[in-house]
């Protein structure tokens, strides 16, 4: 971008005085990674990629559906009739928002095989996730490489958020021990409404903005929790780091070394079951969708499968990976993916 563009674009941005012309050019060499892609993942995307950092990387393993455009900022009716991956869409748009901007979108899920290899070529690693295993992983992996990470989470009308810098910070074990942490809420079985959300994700960003301007006097310092209907907003300093804790003080980082891909998982607010055989094989949909179109209705394309069949919704991923929608039940998750895919 040339000088007299960027100084346009991002004028108020380098009006703010800790962020400046420095801070701007510091941003637009800064790389990110945002892990979930859900209501969390659409205000950090939109807010890191309008803000100019130069590399985003977008990491989801969910498609669009109607349920979350509540929430769900950057989708529209549209991307979810299509069923669209998140990432992609996400993509898509966040491009037009600003095309100087790096966007890499991948349709995956984080596991211990690709943590590594997805979350160490950045400077922050962003949390939109909504589960606590796959948080352990981002911790593990930010520990061992020495990365910093924004944990954030938000269900119901309330949130929890840090900015946590290894060998500074403690890390997540240090904060909530090794097994997972938080309560049991999700929003599958409280819902969620959009202003924590925002004010989560907002937070979030903040602290990125602070620690990739040079601005790390300034981060919070500790956990901030938050609940918009109980008008509560409290900082809750970081304890001393734990010497004695397993991950940052022993270096175990058991997320990583579990090594162990559960064959199927439930995704958070619907009847999605996702299926992930442990192949590591790319299917062709041409082939697929010759032998499906025997049995159910089929569409695809560049990015995935949709099969309708029996009462279910199969959606179909390069990577032999699957949703079943309409099913609550693994078992039975596992015996469609066998019978229509082929394990
Ligand atoms: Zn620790």
């Amino acid at each position: 971008m040339s000088t007299d563009t960027m100084r346009e674009r991002y004028s108020r941005q380098m009006l703010f005085r800790p962020i400046g012309p420095t801070g701007q050019e510091r941003l637009a060499q800064a790389r990110v990674a945002i892990v979930g892609m859900g209501a969390l993942g659409t205000i950090l995307s939109t807010q890191v990629v309008r803000a100019g950092v130069g590399f985003v990387r977008l990491i989801d393993r969910d498609i669009i559906e109607p349920s979350n455009l509540q929430r769900q900022a950057l989708y529209d009716e549209i991307d979810a009739k299509e069923g669209l991956p998140k990432s992609v869409a996400a993509k898509e748009k966040l491009q037009r928002a600003n095309s100087d901007v790096e966007i890499e979108a991948l349709a995956t899920d984080l596991t211990w095989r690709n943590a590594e290899s997805l979350l160490t070529d950045v400077d922050v690693i962003l949390d939109g996730t909504d589960n606590f295993q796959t948080r352990y992983l981002i911790n593990d992996v930010a520990v061992k490489h020495g990365i910093a990470w924004s944990y954030g989470g938000a269900v119901s009308s309330y949130g929890t958020t840090a900015f946590l810098r290894p060998g500074i910070t403690p890390c997540l074990v240090c904060l909530l021990g090794p097994e997972q942490g938080g309560g049991t809420d999700t929003c599958d079985t409280v819902g969620v409404i959009a202003p924590i959300v925002s004010i989560i994700a907002s937070l979030q960003v903040a602290e990125t903005l602070k620690y990739l301007t040079g601005n790390a006097e300034s981060l919070a310092n500790g956990l901030t929790y938050v609940d918009v209907w109980s008008n509560e907003f409290r900082r809750i300093g970081y304890p001393g780091r734990n010497e004695a804790c397993p991950c940052c003080g022993q270096h175990q980082y058991r997320a990583l070394q579990k090594q162990q891909d559960a064959l199927t998982v439930s995704l958070c607010g619907r009847q999605t079951i996702q299926v992930r055989p442990d192949s590591g094989r790319t299917v062709s949909f041409d082939g697929m969708a010759h032998r499906l179109r025997q049995v159910g209705q089929v569409r695809y394309t560049e990015h995935l499968l949709r099969f309708e069949v029996e009462d279910v919704v199969m959606t179909l991923f390069r990577d032999g990976r699957a949703l079943i929608q309409g099913t609550e039940d693994p078992s039975r998750a596992r015996s469609l993916y066998a019978r229509y895919i082929g394990m």
